[in-house]
């Protein structure tokens, strides 16, 4: 006897992923499976007096997306922290402003943390965001601020002064490193490390419950119903695992630990190993996945490790936040104890990193073929190493978001000619290497069809071109990338990323012509419904 579905879409335009089918009209569910996929007329089979029925009336569905590499446990963290994205990131008036209004509601002397400012993004050019600046909107609080690459933090003087940020500091922790004025003197913007330096108060659990909740909604509003957490703080981890045993946490996370402190590097893969703790351990939505390596900063940030020095910078190459020695004894444990490793790499010089530490691991006897490692990031890879890449058989976690959203920056930071390659969805596809794209929030906006609408047209916010069309890819590749791909990245392709009868019931159906609308409108292509193990988690 068949089987009958408790919920039925139909008369929609399913893009399934899979090859051998790549289309359907509607699919059956059945305790959070896909039970069919198939033709309008075949679903009608699995259906009787309960069955919900959604007619979908031609809209275009695909399945949910699965974001690669985005940071749920920053998120919550900005969510329960000042967020200045968006409008107040206009201009510096607007920062300082978003600014002091939460000064205004905060008890004089206590911490103000906030996230979010981009001066690339200012009406008025780009404005250093200094203590100086920062003073006249909070000058009786201390407060920091991370700028949106996540790599370098700024703070007013009372921060300064209450964390002793000063030169005696920084000769004393050289990882750590102070920008300054035209005078050489230090102008409140350091490396991100500094950050960690300052006596902030913890978020407590209960903040920190509330970020993470308010999250989860924005991942399903964007039709997104699985997510790497690319460098899970333990103090989200346990929220999570709160979460789940209240069977209030939906959105899938796949847990990627840093592994990049020096006390960590090798230890922590070493932890491993004794815990016998390995990739896909856990729960369907919460597990283990891996190690997450920094090896060098941001190209808006002009920290990247390029090999050709920044416009207008002779001397500036970027820098590396690791070293290939310490890199390759920690990724070699890492993989001889069973984990996927994940090496952000952005600049050339740091991708060259990368891929010798996984050629050391390979020449040492390590087998990884099996475990989908990943390079994060791969802005400028050369040809030789995209080569490499499919030799060692590794899988690409490309923020083609950044195109859109931090393209501008990369434009004046690097200049076109080099941009022609960067991020090149198209030579990977052509490589057979598998490519997943992501938006690394809270970097960009969790919004998949930016960074579907930045494959497609490599344009940026403000219009311009990235670096030409040679490295476009139609949208049915894009959205592979966003579903197939990524479900192979975080180790759910078994039951996620193609609509397939038997795997999990995640479907993003769109309110627009995802087919048909104009290029140029992709990135304005709205989400009409989220459904997640058959649940329907999100409906506009
Ligand atoms: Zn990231």
């Amino acid at each position: 006897m068949k089987q009958t579905a408790e919920l039925l879409l139909t008369n929609g335009r399913f893009l399934t992923m899979e090859d051998a089918c790549p289309t359907a009209e509607a699919v059956a569910i059945r305790a959070g499976k896909l039970l069919y996929v198939g033709t309008a007329d075949g679903a009608k089979a699995y259906t009787d007096e309960n069955t919900e029925v959604i007619d979908l009336e031609g809209r275009v569905a695909a399945p949910a997306f699965t974001e690669c590499h985005t940071h749920p446990s920053d998120y919550a963290k900005v969510m329960a922290q000042l967020n200045c994205r968006g409008k107040h990131t206009q201009s510096a008036e607007a920062l300082l402003a978003c600014i002091r209004e939460r000064a205004a509601q905060t008890p004089k002397g206590e911490w103000i943390v906030a996230s979010g400012y981009d001066e690339t993004k200012f009406r008025e050019g780009p404005i250093p965001v200094t203590s100086e600046l920062l003073d006249k909107a909070a000058p009786e609080h201390p407060l920091v601020i991370s700028r949106i690459c996540g790599h370098i933090c700024a703070m007013n003087s009372m921060a300064m002064r209450i964390g002793g940020i000063d030169e005696a500091f920084l000769a004393a922790n050289p990882a750590c490193t102070g920008f300054r004025d035209e005078n050489g003197r230090l102008n409140g913007q350091f490396s991100s490390n500094v950050r960690s330096q300052l006596p902030i108060p913890a978020v407590s659990a209960e903040r920190l419950e509330e970020g993470f909740l308010k999250v989860q909604e924005i991942y399903f509003q964007n039709g997104v119903t699985t997510s790497a957490d690319m460098s899970v703080k333990p103090d989200l981890l346990s929220v999570l695992q709160k979460l789940e045993r209240e069977k209030r946490l939906k959105l899938r996370i796949g847990v990627y630990y840093s592994a990049n402190t020096k006390a960590f590097s090798v230890s922590r893969p070493n932890a491993a190993e004794t815990l016998c703790l390995k990739t896909g351990f856990g729960s369907e939505r919460l597990r283990f996945l891996g190690f997450k390596y920094f090896l060098d900063g941001s190209m808006g940030g002009k920290t990247a490790a390029v090999s050709v020095p920044y416009l207008g910078e002779p001397d500036n190459f970027g820098r590396f936040e690791n070293n290939q020695e310490r890199l390759n004894e920690s990724v070699l444990l890492a993989l001889n104890a069973g984990v996927q490793t994940a090496i952000h790499a952005i600049g050339d010089r740091a991708i060259e990193m990368a891929l010798r530490a996984y050629e050391n691991a390979r020449d040492n006897g390590a087998d990884f073929s099996a475990l989908r490692c990943r390079v994060e990031h791969l802005e400028i890879p050369s040809e030789d190493q995209i080569r490499r890449i499919r030799e060692l058989k590794l899988a690409v976690g490309l923020s083609s978001a950044f195109i859109y959203s931090l393209g501008d920056s990369h434009i004046t930071a690097i200049g076109q000619e080099w941009l022609r390659h960067a991020f090149p969805m198209k030579t990977l596809t052509e490589n057979g290497i598998p490519a997943a794209c992501n938006c690394d929030c809270p970097v960009c906006d969790v919004n998949p069809m930016l960074g579907i609408y930045s494959m497609v047209t490599r344009t940026t916010a403000r219009g311009q071109s990235f670096g030409g069309k040679e490295e476009s890819v139609d949208r049915i590749r894009a959205l592979q990338a966003y579903t197939k791909d990524a479900a192979y990245l975080l180790w759910c392709d078994d039951m996620l990323g193609t609509l397939k009868e038997g795997k999990n019931a995640d479907v993003v159906v769109f309110e627009d012509d995802y087919l048909n609308v104009p290029e140029e409108r992709l990135k304005d292509v709205r989400v009409a419904m989220t459904v997640q193990n058959g649940e329907i988690v999100y409906r506009a």
